[in-house]
């Protein structure tokens, strides 16, 4: 049986797209190239979900291809990788499309980025290198039959089945970072791990080799925890997939204390992914040297761990105050979900804004004489307030005043 998705393309992508891909026909057919939808996209448009990217792959020279759009079609190339063939082209109408060459891939050591080889091999061979079946359908788009589906590997009974399945059994040895792409794919679709992807899942799980290099899994865990769903983070923990980063994750992490905090605007919604990562590595010294993080990534896990590492049961305001005040927001919200503590709802409710209003110059204009004592001072007034006193510039004067009488 012939399956057709033109019709649903035409439903899920926007007129921009389907220009871009209308034009990407044509110079195909005008030049000989065999051109294909492929991957995500195909996987899409069989869930009836909206097209967020396209893939074409080009049986030959994709960057050749792309050579051609942007001379005769108003297209313009906006990158080029050789090592891979591949290019990413803007339409007239600024679209983009990534095309790649077919291609076959070998792992020479596992989770290390595989070489390409054999480029403008057939559609058959290039579907073989990818992590499940679900991604690895395409649509034919030049020639007879256009937008017939092309299933290899048994991709469209599994979609209706809703079965994630690697595609050979060293799949996650190859590449583990397909096992946070299978429970991403599980999470996003509500598909579940077909039973021998799951038995090797586990195996992998259980017997995993700590040397094993991180090249594509911080990018993954991003993707996963970008979710916007919910028990993100315990299907982590569950399944044991937090062994492919971490030796020791936070297990009484609570989605429910990340989802209180969003009130108080202390991130945007492309950070939260950073709070899961924080509480599966902040006690990992082994997770955060292989993890390869940013050095604003670094601040924030040495935020928290020290927060940690402090007496969680801070008695007055002030000690609150101070314990927060100078904290990144993204560390103040990871400290919380992680630990629970009611003292940074306290800091966020009540504390978090209040501020000293006199300065240096109206200690002066009172009669102080310029000293590190003027510190002692801002934090005297400080106290106060933090205690619910002091409610305006002239009684902070009118408190300062009583030390000068001392002096
Ligand atoms: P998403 O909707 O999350 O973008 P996607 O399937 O389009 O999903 P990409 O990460 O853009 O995912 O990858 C494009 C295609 O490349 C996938 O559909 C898959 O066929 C292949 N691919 C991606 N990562 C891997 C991997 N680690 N191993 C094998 N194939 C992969």
């Amino acid at each position: 049986m012939v399956v057709f998705l033109g019709n649903e393309f035409n439903l899920s992508a926007n007129e921009n797209y389907k220009l871009a891909v209308e034009t990407a026909v044509n110079a195909a057919e005008k030049s000989d190239f065999k051109i294909f939808l492929i991957g995500g996209v195909v996987r899409d448009l069989i869930l009836e979900n909206k097209i967020k990217d396209i893939d074409i792959a080009v049986e030959g020279n994709a960057v050749d291809f792309s050579v051609i759009l942007e001379r005769d079609y108003n297209c313009k190339i906006i990158n080029i990788q050789e090592k891979l063939k591949t290019a990413k082209v803007q339409f007239s109408n600024g679209s983009i499309i990534d095309f790649a060459s077919t291609r076959e891939e070998k792992y020479i050591n596992s989770g290390v980025l595989p070489q390409g080889y054999n480029f403008g091999c057939s559609l058959e061979n290039d579907v073989k290198r990818r992590d499940f079946t679900i991604n690895t359908l395409a649509l034919k788009l030049t020639g007879d039959n256009k937008f017939s589906l092309i299933d290899y590997c048994g991709g469209y009974q599994d979609i209706l089945n809703k079965k994630i399945r690697i595609l050979h059994d060293k799949s996650f040895i190859d590449d583990p970072s397909r096992i946070i792409r299978a429970l991403k794919f599980k999470v996003r679709f509500n598909f579940e791990l077909e039973q021998n992807t799951e038995n090797l899942m586990k195996e992998y799980l259980n017997n995993i080799n700590d040397k094993m290099p991180l090249e594509r899994i911080k990018n993954e865990l991003h993707q996963y925890f970008n979710i916007k769903k919910e028990n993100l983070y315990d299907l982590i923990i569950s399944t044991k997939a937090y062994k492919l980063i971490s030796d020791k994750p936070i297990l009484n992490f609570k989605e429910e204390r990340l989802f209180s905090l969003k009130e108080f605007d202390l991130f945007n919604e492309n950070e939260i992914w950073f709070i899961y990562i924080t509480a599966l590595i902040v006690n990992s010294d082994y997770a955060i040297k292989r993890l390869n993080i940013t050095s604003s990534e670094r601040k924030v896990i040495t935020e928290v761990r020290e927060l940690l590492n402090k007496d969680a049961k801070v008695k007055d305001n002030f000690q609150i105050y101070k314990m927060f005040n100078k904290l990144n927001n993204l560390s103040i919200a990871s400290y919380y979900v992680i630990s629970g503590n009611p003292a940074v709802i306290k800091f966020l409710k009540a504390l978090k804004d209040i501020e000293v209003l006199i300065t240096g110059d109206d200690l002066k204009e009172i009669g102080f004489i310029p000293s590190p004592y003027f510190n002692k001072l801002f934090e005297s007034i400080l106290k106060e307030k933090l205690n619910g006193k002091l409610n305006s510039k002239e009684e902070e004067i009118n408190f300062v005043k009583k030390f000068l009488k001392k002096d």
